[in-house]
This record gives C-alpha cells, sequence and structure tokens, in this order.
C-alpha cells in the first residue's frame, strides 16, 4: 500500500532519523540530493523546499530558476550504512514550477507521463533491469584505477573472485532497503559483476536504477574499491550493459504472451518490437549516452551492434527470453547503465505503444549468429546497424518525432545541445590512441 505523508513522519520518529536527504536526478542521470534535519520533515513533506534550478545542468535559465522538491512518500528509505541512532533517511522528489504545475523537464515526470499513455491505452509496464559493473582497485590517494582488483570469469567464485564480499555487502544492504535481489553473479570479464532485482513497474524500477547506482558506489568505496557503471572501460574485454526486460500487462494479465500463436508471443508483443527496432536508432542516444557507450556496441562481446530480434541466441538487439505465461517479456540488450532510467524507460515505452498504435510488424526473427554474417548477408537480410558514435545517436534524435515527443521540448533540446558539446570535446581532444599509432610513425 503507498506510504502517506503521516506515515513517513511516524516512521522518521520511530527510526530515529535525524536528516532527510531529498533526492532527484538530473536529465543527464546524475543524482543530486539536498540534506535536511528532520525538522524539517514535514515542511519538506508539504512541497515546500525549494531550490535554484539554474545550477543543474539542463534544468532552467536563471530567470526561472526557483523550483519546488516534493517528496514521493513511497521512496522514503533509511541508509543502513549510516548510524541507526541519528539515522540518515532519503526520499526521492518530482519537480515542480512556482505555479504548481511539474516541470517539464524534470526526468521523473518525463516518464510518469509515457506511463499515463500506456496507462490510457490499458496498459502498465513492467521492467526488469540487469545491470552490470566493474570493481576496480583504487590508488594510495583513493583514486580510481582500471586496474581489476581479480582475475575471475563468468559465474566464477572465490578464492578468485575477489569481489565477493563487496557483492554479498551490497546485496544485504539492496535488500534491507526494500529490494527483492534475484541473483547477483561475476561476469563474464575479470573486475565485473553484475546483480539483478526482481521486476515491477517502470516508475519503480527507474528509481530503484538510481539508487542502486549510488547504493553499489558507496558499498564498494567501503570494500576500498571503485565501482563503475561507465560502459566499456577497457578495450578488448566485455562491457556493461544495463539489458532491459519489458512487457505490458493489460487487465492484470501479460498482454505479451498468447497460448495459440506457435511462438506464444501475442501480435501486441510482435508489434512491441516492431516499434522498438523502428526507433532504435533514435532513442540510442538516450539509452547509449555517452561517447564510451559506442565502444560497448561492437561486435564480439554479447553488446549488440544489429537491429534484428531473436527467440534464441543472444547477438542481436532484442532476445524474448524462453519463459512464457506471465514472465513473457522482450529484452532489449543495448541500454547501458550510464543512462538515464527515467529518460531511457520512456522513450523505449514510447518507442513500443507507436509499435502498437501503428500496427509496426517487425521483420523475421534473425536465428543465426549476426556476428557471423558478413555486411552482404546482413543488407541481404535488412539487418541495420545501431548509430556507431554519439554524433550519429543525436542526428537520429533529432530527426525523431516519437522520441522527441516522449522527452518533451524542454529536454529533448537541452539534452542534445549538451550531448553535442560532449561529442565535440571528445573530438577535437588528443587520445591515447592516436599518440600510439602516429608519434612515431609520422
Ligand atoms: N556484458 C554484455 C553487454 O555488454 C552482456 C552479457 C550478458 O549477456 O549478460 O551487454
Ligand atoms: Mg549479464
Ligand atoms: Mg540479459
Amino acid at each position: 500500500m503507498a506510504k502517506t505523508k503521516e506515515d513517513v513522519l511516524r516512521l522518521a520518529r520511530e527510526h530515529d532519523v535525524k536528516f532527510v536527504r531529498l533526492q532527484f536526478t538530473d536529465i543527464f542521470g546524475i543524482l543530486k540530493n539536498v540534506s535536511l534535519p528532520v525538522e524539517q520533515l514535514e515542511k519538506a513533506l508539504n512541497g515546500e523546499m525549494m531550490f535554484d534550478g539554474s545550477s543543474i545542468d539542463g534544468f532552467a535559465r536563471i530567470e526561472e530558476s526557483d523550483m519546488y522538491l516534493r517528496p514521493d512518500p513511497d521512496t522514503f528509505v533509511i541508509f543502513p550504512w549510516r548510524p541507526q541512532d541519528g539515522a540518515v533517511a532519503r526520499l526521492i522528489c518530482d519537480i515542480y514550477n512556482p505555479d504548481g504545475t511539474p516541470f517539464e523537464g524534470d526526468p521523473r515526470n518525463v516518464l510518469k507521463r509515457a506511463i499515463k499513455e500506456a496507462e490510457d491505452m490499458g496498459y502498465t509496464m513492467y521492467v526488469g533491469p540487469e545491470l552490470e559493473f566493474f570493481l576496480f582497485l583504487t590508488d594510495a590517494e583513493g583514486k580510481a584505477t582500471t586496474i581489476t582488483h581479480d582475475k575471475a570469469g563468468y559465474f566464477d567464485m572465490t578464492p578468485i573472485d575477489l569481489g565477493e564480499n563487496a557483492r554479498r555487502d551490497m546485496v544485504m544492504t539492496l535488500e534491507q532497503m526494500g529490494f527483492e535481489i534475484e541473483a547477483s553473479h561475476h561476469e563474464v570479464a575479470a573486475g565485473q559483476h553484475e546483480i539483478d532485482f526482481k521486476y515491477s513497474n517502470a516508475l519503480d524500477v527507474a528509481d530503484k536504477i538510481m539508487t542502486f547506482k549510488f547504493v553499489v558506489r558507496t558499498i564498494a568505496q567501503r570494500h576500498g574499491l571503485h565501482a563503475t557503471f561507465m560502459p566499456k572501460p577497457i578495450f578488448g574485454i566485455a562491457g556493461s550493459g544495463m539489458h532491459t526486460n519489458m512487457s505490458l500487462f493489460k487487465d492484470g494479465s501479460n498482454a505479451f504472451y498468447d497460448p495459440s500463436t506457435e511462438d506464444q508471443l501475442s501480435q501486441e508483443a510482435k508489434y512491441y518490437i516492431g516499434g522498438l527496432l523502428k526507433h532504435v536508432r533514435s532513442f540510442a542516444a538516450i539509452t547509449n549516452p555517452t561517447v564510451n557507450s559506442y565502444k560497448r556496441l561492437v561486435p564480439g562481446y554479447e553488446a549488440p551492434c544489429y537491429i534484428a530480434w531473436s527467440c534464441s541466441n543472444r547477438s542481436p538487439l532484442i532476445r524474448i527470453p524462453a519463459k512464457r505465461g506471465a514472465s513473457t517479456r522482450v529484452e532489449l540488450r543495448s541500454p547501458d547503465p550510464s543512462c538515464n532510467p527515467y529518460l531511457s524507460l520512456a522513450v523505449c515505452l514510447k518507442a513500443g505503444l507507436d509499435g502498437i498504435k501503428n500496427q509496426i510488424n517487425p521483420p523475421a526473427p534473425t536465428d543465426e549468429n549476426i556476428y557471423h554474417m558478413d555486411a552482404a548477408r546482413r543488407a541481404e537480410k535488412g539487418i541495420d546497424n545501431l548509430p556507431s558514435s554519439l554524433i550519429e545517436a543525436i542526428e537520429e534524435l533529432e530527426k525523431n518525432e516519437i522520441v522527441k515527443e516522449a522527452l518533451g521540448e524542454h529536454v529533448a533540446e537541452r539534452y542534445t545541445s549538451a550531448k553535442r558539446e560532449e561529442w565535440d570535446s571528445f573530438r577535437i581532444s588528443v587520445h591515447q590512441w592516436e599518440l600510439d599509432e602516429y608519434l612515431v610513425k609520422y
């Protein structure tokens, strides 16, 4: 049952809370917070806490900088790693304009708009994300290195998996914060890990992804390690994805499941896949938002680079895991954990709904390993590529009305102009690769 303002005040008293952090996420997926002494909690719960929106990247101009935080009582949780007498709790907030309207540039509001559109069509979106990350050693000054602390691989265990203690601590902390953890394991690359939590509705999952990332980083730090959700920290080994499993429920049952068809997928599931495939090049700038994201989307590391779907193999962009019934779902494999989860889920949902509204049938599934097909064979099968760079992705986004509508004008404009700057800064920098390649040769 949803918590009320009174529940939060009572819980804060019962748990001897001394500080409350009000959290929200900027459009680039960075978690922000302000800490209040508990005496201010009631005022905060009434939505009276103001902040300067012009100091948050991509939010507001100086002239319209006053914004209000409205905490969502359901997100109240205590930080288990902080002292428990005089505890620290947090609340995730929506952002409002001084006139009481929701702020258009608030990513949580962007996702709420997409959810509302799905609800108007009778659907509830459920999401199960799979977050991968690396644990690296820190140096004598406590700064992050790219030295992996172990030599383990997929599903390995101690003594070679030195991340085991840190991971155990992460899982227990997340559980104390209300996560239902389904599995945690060492991933393919040395130093790479994955922790999976149970699927839930889209808003809850986006909130949980933000919480997950900061908890994992905090606990890693307590073990003298640096956790990174950067998509491809090391060339030549696997990168980190955030595979996104999605389903739509209608009238309490899974609308993607239809036992009467050969593959037991409903027509709605097919259209949803059709919509994702149609728009994926245009929403890549959201699901894969950094220069580095495109270094993960290359052949050979279980990350997608070709636009296709399959019920079996792991090389395509979309995989349909074998489970059917209530668990029938579409696994989109392109998103990476550097994305803003609110925006990412909003654009995915919007693309899928567009598929349903416009009855976009996907092409036939591709069951052969696409990494092994040559360009001619891919062309013959009509298999296109994902964008190969951030700039290509931004240009695609700017041409796509559905993705821009999902983001809203404010976010679409601020986001693309900031990402163009990011690209330019990368483009004009001189990288180590160039020095290695040219310094001596020329
Ligand atoms: N690390 C791979 C990626 O970048 C995914 C591995 C897996 O299938 O879990 O997407
Ligand atoms: Mg994985
Ligand atoms: Mg997966």
